[in-house]
């Protein structure tokens, strides 16, 4: 029985994200999903943050490249049918793949500020799984998180002011149709966020590095 409503698409991003898993982390971070531990904070282009809640409060970021210039051309050609079917119908999968291109990023980055040395943790196993629902549920973020470019502009800026400048920025998000999923709590939060920041920055150039 699946988590969720799952497209092919999402269904391959739990693939891509869990190949590594040991079985051990994989069952726990199913767990952790399904009890509703994962609180993802953001998505941006090239990036997931969030938080999940262990044995004490622990940051997870994700990130991907952004998709490759042609593979934009051929996503907005489909636009329409995309955002009306609110997922990616096969043929636009297999129109990328003649060209050598794919809605799916190669490879995905991960980290965690828990102690288990194994990668991916649990903790990154349930927001991979969290990540998945959310996009079945509206493939706008999933366009927002691969950077998808068009005339309306889902862009999600960083954040990395202060807390009133958080706030402000973050009303302004929810009006212009970015994906804020918990409401600013408390100076942790705040903490938290320029913690996860400087954890992404290195991830990103790892990343780029290894291209
Ligand atoms: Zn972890």
């Amino acid at each position: 029985m699946p988590l969720y409503d799952s497209s092919w698409y999402t269904d391959a991003w739990v693939r891509l994200g869990l190949r590594r898993a040991k079985r051990e982390r994989k069952e726990r971070g199913i767990d952790y999903y399904k009890e509703g531990r994962v609180n993802v904070v953001s998505i941006a282009e090239g990036e997931i943050r969030a938080t999940v809640r262990g044995s004490s409060r622990y940051l997870v970021t994700i990130r991907a490249l952004p998709f490759p210039p042609g593979a934009n051309r051929i996503i907005l050609e489909k636009l329409n049918v995309i955002l009306n079917l609110n997922t990616f119908p096969e043929e636009v999968e297999l129109e990328l793949r003649l060209k050598g291109l794919s809605l799916l990023p190669e490879k995905i980055d991960y980290d965690c500020t828990c102690p288990d040395n194994a990668r991916p943790c649990k903790h990154v196993v349930a927001t991979i799984l969290e990540t998945a629902k959310i996009f079945a549920r509206d493939v706008r973020k999933y366009l927002v998180f691969r950077g998808f470019k068009s005339e309306n502009n889902f862009d999600v800026k960083e954040y990395l002011g202060d807390r009133e400048e958080m706030e402000n920025h973050f009303s302004s998000l929810v009006k212009t149709m970015t994906f804020m999923y918990s409401p600013v709590e408390d100076e942790e939060l705040v903490r938290i966020l320029r913690k996860m920041s400087k954890v992404g920055d290195t991830l990103l150039k790892k990343l780029k590095q290894n291209l």
